[in-house]
Order: structure tokens, then C-alpha cells, then sequence
């Protein structure tokens, strides 16, 4: 993914905390303004008004997400082990031949195609966990499992691609063997999110935007509530920004859902916008956000270096947003 050339962040409105009679905190707009700089350079408060923060308890009763962070860590040490995967390397195929072997016993598609990219023809590979549900509607978790073509044999992408796939196999065992009430959930391992020069709007999300003009001519794209894409969230310093594209309501409901379970001091602190593999969605009309921490180390500069390694990870970043993507899931089946 990629923020766009000129960037804009907004972040801007500080809060200032107030401390009432009864102890409970309200935050309080203060003061706004904006500039254009990095994510990382920004200042630090956060970006979602308090009317936005609400706080419900639909289906109170249902037990609290609880995704072990450690089961998901060990997901990426297992992945980051395969090494560098990108397309049409060996390393992407046992990455393949992994996802599917922790998906014995579940409906599983595979939309396989070729992809003509600037370095010639490829073979992509979105893989789709699906785990039907009594509602009518499909709620989409998806996030790439490929890392940069261009990119040296040493980059392994602990965080990007190796975190998405993790969480989404721990997703894929928190809904195996169990009826849904709620809509059907779809876990997407979505292929070729990287460029194989350099980031263009055509060298890029191949694997994205082939199964977003697929779901669309099959009628797929009609059923889908909602398009909840994870990129880079397993950060130790997790700051999951209000990406501007993402559609609003769903954000404002993550946000809440964030709130709900009390991490919402890790989201939407900056907002960005940034290019990801949930803008052919968005495209197409699904509602659709993209959770992302592209703040990975100070300014950013993690991301694409072989410094992107399982030391700057923590199982609690992994928790977190395994948590915040199952209580919008809650919210999203409760509406
Ligand atoms: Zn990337």
C-alpha cells in the first residue's frame, strides 16, 4: 500500500481532557487545523469528534472477543519463516500450500488468474475461507499475503503481508466448526497487493481488483455489508489511522467497536489516505475500510526495508486488532 504522492493528513483536532465530578473523563474539542506532512511527523491527538465516539452494548450477553496474540504471532513467526514471498517465487507457493493447509475442513475458493504486470505474466492467487452464517450478507476480513517482487531474498515482511495472513488463519480458528447467527464471514488472502516496479495505479492490488470485477459480474459485490481489510497491524507501536477513503460509516462503527472494548486510544489518532487493496472495492460500491498502521517505526521507515522483521511485532498489536475486527463483525451482524 502506499500513501499518495501528495499526501494531505489532516490530524488536527487536540482534545483536551477533562476530568468531571463523577471521574468520568470527556474528551473536548479544543482547537483545529491542518497541514500536510507524514503521518509520523503529525501531532499526536486524535482525529475521530467525541460524537463519533459512541459506546453500545447490542448483544451485550456475547462474550468478549479474546484472540491469543500469541497463537497469531506464532501464525506469523511460521509464516516469516518461508521467507520472501513474492509472486511466482517459491516462497510464495508454500505460502499458498500454508494458508490452505490451515484451512482443512473449511469451503475454501481459489480465484487463480494470470496477471500481465510491467515485468511480464504472472500467476495470481486470492485465496477465500468462507464460513456461512444465517443472515443473509457477507462480511468480508481480507488482507495480502504477498511480499514485493523488486524487493531482496532478505525481506521476509514481517508486518506487511506476514501479519494479514497471520490474523486472518487466527480468524479462520475463531470461526471454524460454529454455526453464525450473524452474516456469513469471508476471510480473503488477497494476492499481488505489491507492485513489481513501482506503485502505479496500475502496478498495484492485481489480485483485488481481478476479484472485485469478478464479485461484481457474478452479483458477489450486491452481498457484501462490509469490506474489512488489515494491512501492517502487528506494529508493537500500533497506530491504526483514519484512512479517508474508507467508507464512514464502517469506519465510525470500527472506531466504536474499538471503543467498546477500550483500544480505541490505538486508532484513527492521524488520518490518511492511502492506496490499498480496499479501493476496487470501494469501487464497485461494497462499503469498505481499510485498517492500517503505515507509521511503522519512526517515519515510517520499516516499511519495504529487510528491517521489516518479528522483533518490531508484538502479540498485543495482533490481539488488538484481531479483537476490534471481531466486535465490528458483532456490531455489523447486530444491525
Ligand atoms: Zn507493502
Amino acid at each position: 500500500m502506499k500513501l499518495p504522492k501528495n499526501v494531505t493528513l489532516f490530524l488536527l483536532i487536540t482534545f483536551a481532557m477533562f476530568l468531571s465530578a463523577c471521574g468520568k473523563q470527556e474528551p473536548t474539542p479544543s482547537s483545529a487545523s491542518s497541514s500536510e506532512t507524514k503521518p509520523a511527523a503529525s501531532a499526536r491527538a486524535p482525529a475521530t469528534p467525541a460524537s463519533e465516539a459512541v459506546t453500545t452494548t447490542a448483544n451485550s450477553s456475547a462474550p468478549k472477543p479474546d484472540i491469543n496474540g500469541n497463537h497469531v504471532m506464532q501464525y506469523v513467526k511460521e509464516v516469516v519463516a518461508i521467507g520472501s514471498r513474492p509472486v511466482g517465487s517459491a516462497g510464495h507457493a508454500k505460502t499458498e500450500h500454508y494458508i490452505l493447509s490451515k484451512l482443512a475442513g473449511v469451503d475454501v475458493e481459489q480465484d487463480k488468474f494470470t496477471a500481465q504486470t510491467p515485468v511480464g505474466k504472472f500467476p495470481v492467487n486470492n485465496i477465500i475461507a468462507k464460513f456461512p452464517g444465517r443472515k443473509d450478507g457477507i462480511i468480508v476480513v481480507a488482507g495480502h499475503y504477498d511480499t514485493n517482487y523488486p524487493l531482496p531474498k532478505a525481506y521476509v515482511g514481517a508486518n506487511d503481508g506476514g501479519s494479514s495472513t497471520a490474523l486472518l488463519m487466527a480468524l479462520a480458528d475463531q470461526f471454524r466448526g460454529k454455526e453464525r447467527d450473524g452474516y456469513s464471514v469471508w476471510l480473503l488472502w488477497t494476492d499481488a497487493e505489491e507492485a513489481f516496479v513501482t506503485w502505479t495505479a496500475t502496478d498495484s492490488l492485481y489480485g483485488a481488483k481481478h476479484l472485485a470485477q469478478k464479485w461484481q459480474q457474478d452479483g458477489t459485490a450486491k452481498k457484501i455489508k462490509a469490506f474489512i481489510l488489515v494491512d501492517m497491524i502487528g506494529d508493537a507501536d500500533l497506530d491504526i489511522q483514519k484512512e479517508t477513503s474508507s467508507t464512514p460509516w464502517l469506519s465510525d462503527l470500527v472506531y466504536q467497536a474499538a471503543t467498546n472494548l477500550g483500544y480505541q486510544s490505538h486508532f484513527y489518532e492521524v488520518r490518511a489516505s492511502i492506496e490499498d487493496d480496499h479501493l476496487p472495492f470501494l469501487k464497485i460500491g461494497v462499503p469498505a475500510v481499510d485498517l492500517i498502521d503505515l507509521d511503522y517505526g519512526y517515519n515510517n521507515v520499516y516499511h519495504h526495508t529487510v528491517q521489516d522483521t518479528i522483533d518490531k511485532l508484538s502479540p498485543q498489536s495482533l490481539a488488538i486488532t484481531g479483537d476490534v475486527v471481531l466486535e465490528t463483525i458483532r456490531l455489523l451482524d447486530g444491525r
